[in-house]
């Protein structure tokens, strides 16, 4: 298998249709959000210096994301291919990553904005990793996975969603345009309708 980056605004569908494709062609899921988040959650000193990014709705710095990825690349299991979730966020990020590693194909996930800010409304994660949305899950939040109590993420508040959408803008949605200089591009357009069996459908085809 290959090394790919997802690319796409937060909820675009990054973590979900990873998860999707990792498990399709046993290749490990590298997302830098979940890797940050288990930082917090350990309350490592990086943990404590990232939260106040994370719940502003801005990039932690690049030389932390930076290396936490090298370092993640450089571990056995992404010998054979990977998928890189949520990293690169910055051209800074994706000229470091070109340094360590060849990147065979970018998926840019594509969906309107308006159908991103409803599905950021109503997000529910769970700390096993799955995710859904307030409305397919019961009353009592329970994932469908494992069971427990699912939550809302911090950085799903309105008001930080319209920041990370402002940040996404600005600093993240140029690497289209510097993935498709390389030619390494393929770009995926999904409507607020399509469900996630059907994006995975289209996924598949262009992997
Ligand atoms: P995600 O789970 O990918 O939506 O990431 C959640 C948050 O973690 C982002 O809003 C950023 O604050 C931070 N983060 C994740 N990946 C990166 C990255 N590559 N560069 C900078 N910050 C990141």
């Amino acid at each position: 298998m290959k090394n790919i980056v997802l690319l796409g605004a937060p909820g675009a569908g990054k973590g979900t249709q990873a998860a999707l494709i990792a498990n399709e062609y046993n290749i490990p899921h590298i997302s830098t959000g979940a890797i940050l988040r288990k930082h917090i959650k350990e309350g490592t000193e990086l943990g404590v210096q990232a939260k106040t990014f994370i719940d502003q709705g801005m990039l932690v710095p690049d030389s932390v994301v930076i290396d936490i990825v090298a370092d993640r690349l450089g571990q056995g299991d992404a010998k054979n291919g990977y998928i890189l979730d949520g990293f690169p966020r910055t051209i800074a990020q994706a000229e470091a990553l070109d340094k360590v590693a060849t990147i065979d194909l970018v998926l840019d996930i594509n969906v309107p904005f308006d159908a991103i800010i409803e599905r950021l409304g109503g997000r529910l994660v769970c700390s096993c990793g799955a995710t859904s949305h307030i409305q397919w899950v019961d009353s009592d939040k329970r994932c469908p996975k494992c069971g427990e109590v699912m939550y809302v993420r911090d950085d799903d508040k309105p008001e930080t969603v319209s920041a990370r959408l402002e940040v996404y803008t600005k600093q993240t949605a140029p690497l289209v345009e510097y993935y498709g200089k390389k030619g390494n591009l393929v770009s995926v357009d999904v409507s607020a309708s399509d469900t996630v069996e059907e994006v995975f459908e289209i996924v598949k085809k262009v992997l």
